[in-house]
This record gives structure tokens, C-alpha cells and sequence, in this order.
């Protein structure tokens, strides 16, 4: 995404709720509240009321967009010209709800090619803390396994979602050629100084949250 000219992208942390690169940027920010649905919205102009949705894209220079989460994966995509962007909110209603797949299809709608776009897998909580019940797991594993993913996904180990790996795949099963997964877990990921880096809720329990996003410039 680093190599993409004419954006600029970040993701806050517990230091700052808002990403240092769109601060310059953040007085047009849209206005929206998440769902964990899979519902999205073409940003056209500044503040704008998005309602209730979990998905962004915008041609427009300017207009920063983002979604804000505290283990819930953020997927940030750009096309490689930097002419037009997106980002999703995958939690694991998000992510079993395909929230990658329903964005692709309308921007595919809109002529987008995966050859031509990249996405990232920002800080969200990994594999390694996310058990969950055997419901869900169940849940995921009759999804995804349906949907081709391969097993090592499909299949939770000891009850562990990897929702990271599986919307890195769901960007691979469109087409995706360059997929980055940070392979930030928001729960144990900690700074030199042994501090927790990233908000995360099933660590705290708490209000704290950050944005991940990016912008045209
Ligand atoms: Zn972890």
C-alpha cells in the first residue's frame, strides 16, 4: 500500500485514536455508525451522514475514510493508480457475513479489476487470542468451508478464529494478487516497553477504540 502514489493510509493505536497520516484530513470525515452489518456507502462528499454501515469507497481527492474497531479487523484497499479506495469493518459477524466479498461486488460493479488494487489486513485480533464458543466455530466452519477456503481456515484450531487469514483469503478468492496482512493482533501486541499497543476489547473490556483508514490526496 506504501507503494501506491497519491494516498495516504494509517491506523491508530493507544496513543492516538485517529491515524497520525489523516489528521490533516479528519474535519471531512464521514459520519456513521457500525452495525457489524455488511451494508456500504460511496463517500461523494465531506461529513458525510452514512447511516448505518460497515463499508466505505470514495473516488473523491480528500475525503478520508475509515472505520473504527478495538479487535474487529480493518481491510483497507487501494487501487495502484490511487485513484479510488475502500475499507471494510470485519468482525466476526462482519467476516461471516463475507463484508469483503459484498464491497468487492459493488466496486466490481464499478469496473474494479482485483489485478489492479491491493489490500491490507490492518490491526485486529489474531488467531492466537480469539477463541471462541463451538457455535460459532461451527458457524464458520460450515461458511467458509463451503466457500472453498482451505481447511486450515474453514476449520478453527481449538475454537480459534483466524479472522485476519480468512478475509486475506476472501481478498485472494476475488482475485487479489497483493494482499498484506500486518499480522497485528490488537490483544497481545506489545511495544518495547512491554505496553499493550493497540485498544483492544476483549483485553479491556472498555470504550477504547481506533481508527484505521486512508485518503486520496
Ligand atoms: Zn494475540
Amino acid at each position: 500500500l506504501s507503494l501506491i502514489p497519491g494516498i495516504r493510509y494509517g491506523f491508530g493505536n493507544r496513543d492516538s485514536e485517529a491515524p497520525m497520516e489523516l489528521l490533516p484530513y479528519w474535519s471531512a470525515m464521514p459520519v456513521w455508525n457500525q452495525v457489524a452489518g455488511t451494508a456500504w456507502v460511496e463517500v461523494t462528499t465531506p461529513k458525510q451522514d452514512c447511516g448505518d454501515v460497515d463499508a466505505f469507497f470514495t473516488t473523491q481527492p480528500e475525503l478520508p475514510i475509515a472505520i473504527r474497531s478495538a479487535d474487529c479487523i480493518p481491510v483497507l484497499l487501494a487501487r495502484r493508480d490511487g485513484k479510488m479506495i475502500a475499507c471494510a469493518h470485519a468482525g466476526w459477524r462482519g467476516t461471516q457475513g463475507r463484508i469483503v466479498k459484498v464491497l468487492w461486488e459493488a466496486l466490481a460493479a464499478r469496473g474494479a479489476q482485483p489485478k489492479d488494487w491491493v489490500g491490507v489486513i490492518g490491526p485486529g485480533i489474531g488467531r492466537c487470542c480469539y477463541e471462541v464458543s463451538e457455535e460459532l466455530a461451527d458457524d464458520f466452519n460450515a461458511t467458509f468451508a463451503n466457500a472453498g477456503a482451505p481447511e486450515e481456515l474453514a476449520v478453527p484450531h481449538y475454537r480459534h478464529l483466524d479472522l485476519p487469514g480468512i478475509n486475506a483469503w476472501e481478498l485472494r478468492n476475488i482475485g487479489f494478487t497483493a494482499v498484506e496482512d500486518l499480522h497485528e493482533c490488537t490483544k497481545c501486541a506489545k511495544a518495547d516497553d512491554g505496553e499493550p499497543i493497540y485498544e483492544s476489547y476483549r483485553r479491556d473490556r472498555g470504550e477504547g477504540r481506533q481508527f484505521s483508514g486512508l485518503v486520496i490526496l
